[in-house]
């Protein structure tokens, strides 16, 4: 699988959207009036959850321009509520998300990785 150019317009076929729209089965681990959150489908960790906003952003940049301010607190509340109703405050967790084709996003709907349930080791660049 090709990383994609996450410029450009949305695009209503691609895997998020159709998990979204139950089209493609997902395992559920939160969702709310902003997010949806379910399980990776190739786990990097014993944890390893995406959560994404409901509506249609390809990008962390296209989500920051253009989402309104309730969907962006709606949506980072709703990555911290997966954090904590997963239990992984005490021994800690990490949120990465991809952007564009360098840093390999394959999937054009914005998305925040969620690692946890070992030690993860140091930040890799
Ligand atoms: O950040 P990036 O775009 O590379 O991550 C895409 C993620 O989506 C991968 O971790 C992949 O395993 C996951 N995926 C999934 N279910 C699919 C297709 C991809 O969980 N049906």
């Amino acid at each position: 699988m090709e990383a994609v150019d996450a410029r450009g317009p949305y695009d209503d076929e691609n895997i998020f959207a159709k998990i979204l729209r139950g089209e493609i089965p997902s395992t559920k681990v939160y969702e709310d009036e902003w997010s949806y959150a379910f399980e990776d489908i190739n786990p990097q960790a014993p944890t390893h959850v995406l959560v994404i906003p409901k509506g249609k952003y390809r990008s962390w940049v296209d989500f920051t321009e253009s989402a309104s301010a309730e969907e962006i607190a709606g949506f980072i509340r709703a990555v911290g509520a997966v954090a904590r109703e997963l239990g992984l405050e005490d021994d800690g967790y990490r949120l990465l998300v991809n952007a564009g084709k360098n840093a390999h996003q394959m999937v054009p709907h914005l998305h925040v990785h969620v690692f946890a349930g070992r030690p993860l080791g140091p930040m890799l660049a």
